[in-house]
């Protein structure tokens, strides 16, 4: 069955071709969904619309941390599909780098791209929903801000996802009452371009040894809890955290 039929479903940071942004999107328009997908990355948004039937896509260069970008994106989907079901705030960027090493401008930009990207994209469609009296968000954190610390991200980038966290839950208190739930995903290590190449064999061995499900995630494992997160099937869930970390953080 399809799960998502005559939803439209905006996804952030979506024009990756290795990203878990882009493969949600897909996912989601096999659902039956109209997909939006933004990205800051102009190039990689010309790549990927010929990927889908125009009639149920839509792509847009779009920066997160730009309050103006976010509310153009929300009126141009609303000018097209004339609803928003679902917002999945993906868009994201780490630095490998340590407590010390971290400088102003640093904290700034991953600070900005994942949690204030969130805040801005989440109040550009919220009016709508609101109104609708029904929406669904999902926002990516990481098993970084459970752990204090993945794999690629320094404690800023644990600091902007554990945010996103705390957000969501007031988010999710805020909204219930008119229908719109707010729940986030923390996936593990996932193999996508993030990484920056960085991941060699015998890195990839040490870390397999911490996950009981003996592998790395793929794009698509996470792409499926955005799909239970966006769907009906999760219609009582609100305020929730879903690890997709192979068992990498049991708590
Ligand atoms: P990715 O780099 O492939 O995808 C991130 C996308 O966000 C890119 O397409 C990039 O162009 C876009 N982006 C960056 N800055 C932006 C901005 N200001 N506005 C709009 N778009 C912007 O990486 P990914 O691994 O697919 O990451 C997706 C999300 O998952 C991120 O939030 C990331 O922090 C999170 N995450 C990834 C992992 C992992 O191991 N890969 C683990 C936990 C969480």
């Amino acid at each position: 069955t399809k799960l998502l039929e005559n939803k439209v479903c905006i996804v952030t940071g979506a024009a990756g071709i290795n990203g878990i942004g882009l493969r949600t999107a897909k996912l989601f328009y096999e659902h039956g969904a109209s997909i939006v997908i933004t990205d800051v990355n102009e190039q990689a948004c010309d790549t990927v619309r010929s990927m889908f039937n125009e009639d149920r896509s839509l792509v847009l260069v779009a920066n997160v941390v730009s309050k103006d970008d976010c509310e153009r994106v929300a009126s141009a989907v609303l000018e097209k599909f004339g609803r928003i079901d679902v917002l999945v705030n993906n868009a994201g960027i780490t630095q490998p780098v340590k407590f010390d090493e971290i400088q102003p401008d640093d904290y700034d930009r991953i600070l900005d791209v994942n949690l204030r990207g969130m805040l801005y994209m989440s109040q550009a469609v919220t009016p709508q929903m609101k109104q609708q009296g029904s929406g669904s968000i999902v926002n990516t954190s990481s098993v970084s801000a459970q752990r204090g610390g993945g794999i690629f991200g320094g404690p800023h980038y644990s600091a902007a996802k554990a945010g996103m966290l705390g957000l969501g839950k007031a988010m999710a208190r805020e909204l219930g009452a008119f229908g719109v739930r707010v729940n986030a995903v923390t996936p593990g290590l996932i193999a996508t371009d993030i990484t920056g190449g960085k991941l060699d064999d015998a890195m990839k061995q040490k870390i397999l040894e911490g996950i009981p499900l003996n592998r790395l995630g793929k794009p698509e494992d996470v792409a499926k809890a955005f799909l239970f997160l966006a769907s009906d099937l999760s219609d009582y869930i609100t305020g929730a955290t879903i690890d997709v970390n192979g068992g990498m953080h049991i708590h």
